[in-house]
């Protein structure tokens, strides 16, 4: 890359965080770090702060805040703690943010760093899913710079580059199909944590892991493909493809497909976001297909799976539906990981609540935080042990 960038990861305790910070490890030359954040994990969250001579390091937890003190004392680094906080370290300037925290606790940061108008790097896909229309007005209000950092989008962003949306015939997200592809409806009930969080090709935060057993993680990233492709909702497909080798597809009016390939590593598609628009060495191993061998692929099971097709109806109901379901299912995640629900009632419980009365669209910041309490308290409710 031409010239230093400034850069602030928010999530840099997590998987995406590591992965990004490898390739600034790797590239120190190449980045200047402004912030990097955490929820608590304050010892780790310092020791990257150290590592990369960030100007500030912030605990999302405020409680947490006294370690990180401690732990950056005489360092100069500056330490912060809150919501607050958090906010203002995304609001710094940087040449790209890395909005990489999971959940829609990462939404006002995330919708801080749009505000401040230059290139945000976005996997923390539960804020556009929750924010939707009021995250891609600002991105357009303030002239952001978008780049999906999750696989499949950044494989769409990449195969899209060059050509006129308007000649799109359909957008194919692929899914590995998760853990559980090949298990039987009924074993599916008695699926456990430990068995769910480890997904056959890829390594990644314990939410997302769960989603992808769910095929949730398809589901939102449907409804993140909404927004950030406009093609229309019937324009857009998924197919399974369990080897996670070919990482999506955009078909065009003339019948020619275009796919990206990569190795499963999220290195890939982030190196692609931190370098864009040029590109950058990343140490993964390069695809072998003749050692691969196949590449198959085969229709979503939405019986066994429901979570797609919830997902498709959330997307097309609009409103406050997308906030509401991505809100529940991270309740009702939060609850199988500690053990109080069966892995299959997690999508049962987000098509329970969607079918109720929803709240009018939301149509600012607030007004989706305000959604995303309300379902979270109803998915509390309907947990309760009396339901
Ligand atoms: P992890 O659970 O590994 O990391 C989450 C990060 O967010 C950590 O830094 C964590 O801090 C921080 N965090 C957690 N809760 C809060 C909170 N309430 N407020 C502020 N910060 C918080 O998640 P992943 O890295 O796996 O995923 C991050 C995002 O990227 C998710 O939206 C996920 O869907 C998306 N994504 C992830 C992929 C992957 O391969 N992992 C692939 C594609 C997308 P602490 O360590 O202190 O808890």
């Amino acid at each position: 890359m031409a010239q230093q960038r400034t850069l602030s990861l928010l999530g840099a305790t997590g998987s995406i965080g590591a992965s990004t910070l490898d390739l600034v490890r790797r590239n120190r030359e190449a980045f200047r770090v402004v912030a990097l954040t955490a929820n608590c994990q304050a010892k780790e969250l310092a020791a990257l702060a150290r590592e990369f001579e960030a100007q500030v390091a912030v605990v999302a937890d405020e409680s947490c805040l006294p370690d990180l003190r401690e732990a950056l004392a005489g360092t100069g680094i500056e330490a912060a703690g809150g919501a607050q906080a958090l906010v203002e370290a995304a609001s710094r300037p940087a040449d790209i943010v890395v909005a990489a925290i999971v959940g829609c606790a990462g939404l006002a940061p995330t919708m801080a760093a749009i505000e401040q108008g230059r290139v945000v790097a976005l996997a923390n896909k539960e804020a556009l899913v929750s924010a939707g229309d009021v995250m891609t007005a600002a991105v357009r209000a303030h002239g952001t710079t978008l780049l999906p950092v999750d696989s499949e989008h950044n494989a769409i962003f990449q195969c899209l580059a060059g050509n006129d949306p308007a000649h799109v015939r359909a957008i194919t997200l692929t899914a590995s199909g998760g853990p559980f592809r090949d298990w039987p409806a009924d074993r599916l009930a008695h699926a456990t944590p430990a068995e769910a969080v480890k997904h056959p090709n890829w390594s990644m935060g314990a939410k997302i892991s769960v989603d992808s057993a769910t095929m949730m993680n398809k589901g939102l990233e449907f409804i993140e493909a909404f927004h950030l492709f406009p093609v229309g909702v019937e324009r857009l497909r998924i197919i399974v493809h369990p080897q996670s080798i070919v990482h999506s597809m955009v078909e065009y009016r003339d019948g020619s497909t275009l796919a990206q390939l990569g190795p499963s590593d999220m290195r890939v598609p982030i190196a692609s976001a931190l370098a864009w628009p040029e590109r950058m060495d990343t140490p993964c191993t390069p695809l072998d297909l003749a050692a691969i061998g196949e590449l198959t692929f085969r229709a979503p099971d939405e019986v066994r799976f429901p979570a797609t097709r919830v997902a498709r109806e959330a997307v097309v109901h609009g409103g406050a539906a997308p906030a509401t379901l991505n809100a529940v299912n991270e309740v009702a995640v939060a609850a199988f990981l500690a053990g109080q629900i069966a892995f299959t009632r997690i999508v049962a419980y987000a098509e329970d609540i969607l079918s109720r009365r929803l709240p009018p669209a939301p149509a600012s910041l607030d007004e989706v935080i305000a959604v995303d309490r309300d379902a979270r308290a109803m998915a509390r409710e309907a947990m309760e042990p009396a339901h």
